[in-house]
């Protein structure tokens, strides 16, 4: 799943409210901040096999440590420690816990059976990506609904506050859309660097928009 996750971070931000939205987003993309740095490392594998889903050719064929759900759970728990240790914020640690374990939810929805319950253990995945229209409704909903909410619960403190934030929206969906019709990406590790560099500008610029928006009441 991609843009399902912003969502998340998006929704969280009415319930956490003084969490950075920066750290929301960081956290609901955890695993895919894992996942490419292993992968460069050579810990984690995938291949690009063309067809392989409606969705993407991604076929993981290894990634116990950035996806498993037990790997998941310790890092929820080491991302919540984590910020806690940092902002002494018990209530906004938890959500933001729980906030990096949602990434493995929304993947198993998305991903066929290939992600772990534990390194080594029964692959599970319920396969939305073996439809482009599916796929796109579930996640447009979610999409809508973690705008919708984020909106509500924030208001711009000036024009970037408005300005950064949809054009963050529109970023996402301009990377997203095109998606099940872009061209053969031409390595792995092409998609590993490129997964790296997304994060690098979309961590910054959520903490931007955070700093030009504050809550609604
Ligand atoms: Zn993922």
């Amino acid at each position: 799943m991609f843009i399902g996750h912003f969502a998340v971070a998006f929704a969280a931000k009415k319930a956490a409210p003084n969490v950075s939205l920066g750290t929301l987003v960081f956290a609901a993309a955890f695993l895919d901040v894992v996942w490419p740095v292993l992968v460069l490392l050579g810990v984690e594998r995938f291949r690009i096999v063309p067809g392989f889903t409606a969705v993407n050719p991604l076929d993981f064929t290894y990634y116990p440590w950035s996806h498993s759900l037990l790997m998941t759970l310790v890092w929820s728990v080491a991302f919540a420690l984590a910020y806690f240790a940092a902002s002494r914020d018990r209530a906004g640690a938890v959500w933001v816990g729980l906030v990096v374990a949602s990434h493995w939810v929304l993947d198993f929805v998305s991903h066929i059976p290939d992600m772990p319950l534990y390194p080594g253990g029964e692959k599970v995945g319920l396969g939305l990506w073996r439809s482009i229209p599916a796929t796109f409704v579930v996640e447009g909903l979610l999409f809508a609904a973690g705008i919708a909410i984020y909106v509500r619960a924030t208001r711009s403190r000036d024009r970037i506050g408005s300005i950064a934030w949809w054009a963050f929206v529109a970023l996402l969906l301009a990377l997203y859309l095109p998606g099940p019709w872009a061209s053969r990406p031409p390595s792995e590790n092409t998609v590993a660097i490129f997964g790296v560099i997304a994060l690098l500008i979309f961590g910054p610029w959520a903490y931007w928009i955070d700093r030009h928006r504050e809550p609604a009441h």
